[in-house]
């Protein structure tokens, strides 16, 4: 399998391809307000794109969508952070801690269809779990490819890290039940590809991460 990412926008948002081969088509994690740089991700590798999976409703990974998503280009994102990624204005308040910002809606044209807990994808010849990990936000969901071990976490979870969650529709008590229900019974030498920063494994984060000590 191919995965490859590139670091785009300027929360410095890991979007992700995912595919059999180069010249295949492909899965799109992910999709920041930078279509050329998604564009040029897939062109890396020849891939056509048929599905972006998107983890939550944040600008910073759903706000692209509409750059990739078409007729023949499904998006994916759990209804609860729909409204979220129509409009980034409040969000965006909020990050820059209350400074009105001045933005369009985003995510105008594309039809979302939705993600739920449980649901197993079958796209590009590729098989992912959708795991349900509100707390972040309402609506976040984590996407697991067994087959392959890996595990792509969005903003639940990252390298010595978690979330944030206190932006709207956050909780950190929700995200530690999220994490206790769905990302602590994964095989530990799962590779975890998260939202940002670098890749990890989970093994790696149960013996450094501080935010994990407590569900051991
Ligand atoms: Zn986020
Ligand atoms: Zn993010």
């Amino acid at each position: 399998m191919l995965i490859d990412s590139s670091t785009l926008w300027f929360f410095g948002t890991n979007t992700y391809v995912v595919a059999d081969g180069p010249g295949a088509a492909a899965v799109v994690v992910d999709a920041p307000p930078d279509p050329s740089g998604v564009a040029s991700l897939l062109a890396r590798h020849d891939l056509t794109p048929i599905a972006v999976l998107v983890t939550h409703g944040h600008i910073d990974h759903a706000g692209g969508v509409d750059g990739i998503a078409g007729p023949t280009v499904t998006a994916y994102l759990h209804p609860d952070d729909v409204d979220m990624a129509r409009h980034p204005g409040a969000q965006l308040e909020a990050l820059l801690g209350g400074q009105a910002f001045e933005i369009g809606d985003a995510v105008v044209r594309s039809q979302f269809s939705d993600l739920a807990a449980g649901d197993r994808l079958s796209l590009a010849g590729v098989e992912f779990d959708v795991l349900f990990t509100p707390g972040h936000t309402r609506g976040h969901c984590c996407f697991s490819v067994p087959a392959e071990g890996v595990l792509f976490s969005g903003d639940q979870l990252f390298q010595g890290s978690i979330g944030r969650t206190d932006l709207p529709g956050g909780s950190y008590a929700t995200l530690m039940d999220s994490m206790a229900r769905e990302i602590m019974p994964l095989d530990p030498g799962t590779r975890v590809l998260p939202g940002h920063g670098p890749a990890t494994t989970l093994a790696a984060e149960r013996r450094h991460n501080p935010f994990l000590q407590e569900l051991l």
